[in-house]
């Protein structure tokens, strides 16, 4: 009859949840999951952990935190980067005093020459560069800029990384420190990838020889992995590296996701792969105490097979006799790490970041989870402004 077909359906249902729980009950608890132990995963762990007060697991399939910040001592004990060189610099208070509290810095202003023509010239150009190219003696910035006036070719409409620099210092100058690199960097000629590509770089007509212009330009001074260290140390926050999160996830429990990895991998790349650009890294260590002038070095002809050269020890202040380098070589394989800015790329991007809208309990956080070319500053300002986020959403929650 009716109540002992209800009754039966009780029991059926009970059971069912004793099966759902019980496997559970096994398993070890966390508030929340973090994939990634790079600066997106690790801001986010520290804050939810000390701020928030959650207890936290961070996984990383890398052996090592720090994500691609990494450093290390090689053999004899001189600092490099594993994954190329990493320069800190923001124009963010709020960011650098965040991140004080977990290293002390060293004052580091980052310079870049260029080889070109058998000659060193600083990169940006500024006016140095102009004189030493030319043999000229241009004095002032009115007349470095008549100067690039008198080169510059106008373009109609600025659409490509090509349009924007000869647009500015015209079609000489572009071959000599563009076109080749940007082929090498992207594997794609610049009037193919999208204006922001080479609008990053400016071009000065004073001699401020500096990369950067930030108001604050710093190494962390006992490196970057040390500040992570000091991060994540923490009694609410655990750490296990060398595990892929497609293992973890059927091993833990957990009320919340947050995901720095590539957001096309989570979605099991159901609309296929988001392009990436990648690199090879050539270390060296040469028993020279200095093997260049200044931090890095720029090859722009395409008959080199390298990008750039990178000297750790101006960054990190190190004296020995030894040195340490690194080649970079651009190539299709490999990490993801520069997310190709072409049109195409950000509507597959989109599609990605609806399915990842729709996710509860998910935040996607960092440069593989937003395919955004970012910033170590950036990434730390999107991880904190996140935070704030889910503290408020939670907030609100309660009080409902
Ligand atoms: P990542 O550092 O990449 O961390 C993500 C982590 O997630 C990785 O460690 C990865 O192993 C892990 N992960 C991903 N998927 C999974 C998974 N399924 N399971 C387990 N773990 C997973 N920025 C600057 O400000 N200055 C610079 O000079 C500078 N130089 C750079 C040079 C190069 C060559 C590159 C590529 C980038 C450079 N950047 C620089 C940018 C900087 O690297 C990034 O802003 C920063 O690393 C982003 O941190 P993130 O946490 O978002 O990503």
């Amino acid at each position: 009859d009716e109540t002992a077909s209800q009754m039966q359906a009780l029991i059926a249902e009970a059971a069912a949840e004793r099966r759902a729980v019980q496997p559970r009950a096994n398993k070890p608890h966390y508030d929340v999951l973090i994939v990634g132990a790079g600066f997106a995963g690790s801001v986010m762990a520290e804050r939810l952990a000390r701020d928030g007060g959650k207890k936290v697991l961070v996984i990383d399939r890398r052996p090592h935190i720090a994500g691609n910040a990494y450093d290390l001592p090689n053999e004899d004990g001189i600092l490099y980067h594993l994954y190329g060189p990493h320069i800190f610099h923001t124009n963010s208070e709020e960011i650098f005093a965040y991140l004080s509290r977990f290293t002390k810095w060293r004052p580091y202003e980052h310079r870049v020459l260029a080889s070109v023509r058998d000659k060193l010239v600083p990169m940006p150009i500024n006016r140095t560069t102009l004189n030493r190219l030319y043999g000229l003696d241009l004095q002032t910035d009115a007349e470095a800029e008549a100067f690039l006036e008198s080169r510059a070719e106008p373009v109609d409409e600025i659409r490509t990384s090509a349009d924007v620099v000869v647009s500015k210092v015209g079609r000489e100058l572009y071959e000599t420190f563009f076109q080749g690199y940007t082929r090498k960097q992207w594997g794609m000629d610049p009037s193919e990838l999208d204006k922001s590509v080479t609008s990053r770089v400016p071009t000065r007509t004073n001699t401020d020889d500096r990369y950067f212009t930030d108001q604050f330009q710093a190494m962390p001074l006992d490196g970057f992995t040390r500040m992570f260290e000091a991060m994540l140390d923490h009694p609410n926050i655990e750490l296990r590296l060398g595990v892929e999160w497609e293992d973890v996830r059927r091993e833990v429990m957990y009320d919340k996701l947050v995901f720095t990895g590539p957001i096309d991998e989570y979605f099991g790349y159901r609309y296929g792969k988001l392009p990436y650009r990648s690199l090879q890294f050539r270390h060296e260590t040469l028993d020279t105490e200095q093997f260049q002038p200044v931090a890095v070095v720029n090859y722009p002809a395409e008959s080199v097979p390298y990008t750039r050269i990178t000297e750790y020890k101006y960054l990190t202040g190190q004296t020995a006799p030894k040195t340490s380098i690194t080649y970079e070589y651009p190539s299709a394989e490999g990490d993801p790490y520069y997310p190709i800015p072409r049109p195409e790329n950000q509507a597959l991007f989109k599609r990605y970041e609806a399915l990842a809208l729709a996710e509860p309990d998910v935040v996607f956080v960092g440069r593989l989870a937003t395919y955004r070319y970012y910033n170590m500053d950036q990434v730390v300002g999107q991880a904190l402004a996140t935070y704030r986020r889910m503290k408020a959403a939670e907030d609100e929650q309660r009080e409902a």
